[in-house]
């Protein structure tokens, strides 16, 4: 097993790091840096392509592209791929090869929560998201059919 400039072993045989979300740190919302990111791992996952069948957050990013590479998928369209992911989290904890320590450093699932919440800070979430989101909606729902 050939091994990496850092020591590591190819193939994501180590045990995924998890970063915590830097949510405190300004850049976190900043749009421009979001994209650069979505940039850079969309194209890895481009090239990649192995987590096709576990939403359709990936067949979104690949099938937006004429040229079959990322610079065929419209910026617009990110957000589609943005939208279809639930947070499911299978994508980093079954499939991803590339996830930290991997210096590729690839979070899909943190990178998706970024985008979202960017999103929402811009104002571009629909009211129904928020409320089927909302803890405290489905709190007063479950409490009102229990006739609470
Ligand atoms: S975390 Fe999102 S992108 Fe990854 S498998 Fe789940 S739904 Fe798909
Ligand atoms: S998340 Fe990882 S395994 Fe899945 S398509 Fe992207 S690079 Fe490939």
């Amino acid at each position: 097993m050939s091994k990496l400039p850092n020591g590591h072993r190819e193939g994501s045989l180590e045990a995924p790091t998890r970063h915590p979300i830097n949510w405190q740190d300004p850049d976190f919302y900043n749009e421009g840096s979001l994209v650069k990111e979505l940039d850079r791992v969309f194209d890895i996952c481009h090239g990649c392509r192995r987590c096709v069948s576990l939403c359709n957050a990936f067949p979104t990013l690949f099938d937006r592209s004429e040229t079959m590479e990322i610079d065929g998928v419209a910026k617009e369209d990110y957000w589609q791929v943005v939208d279809h992911c639930y947070l499911c989290d299978l994508c980093f904890m079954t499939k991803c090869h590339y996830v930290p320590p991997n210096p590729w450093n690839v979070d899909f699932p943190h990178l998706m929560l970024r985008a979202k919440a960017v999103k929402y800070k811009n104002g571009g979430t629909r009211a129904r998201a928020k409320i089927l989101n909302s803890t405290r909606w489905q709190q007063l729902e479950g409490a009102s059919d229990a006739g609470i």
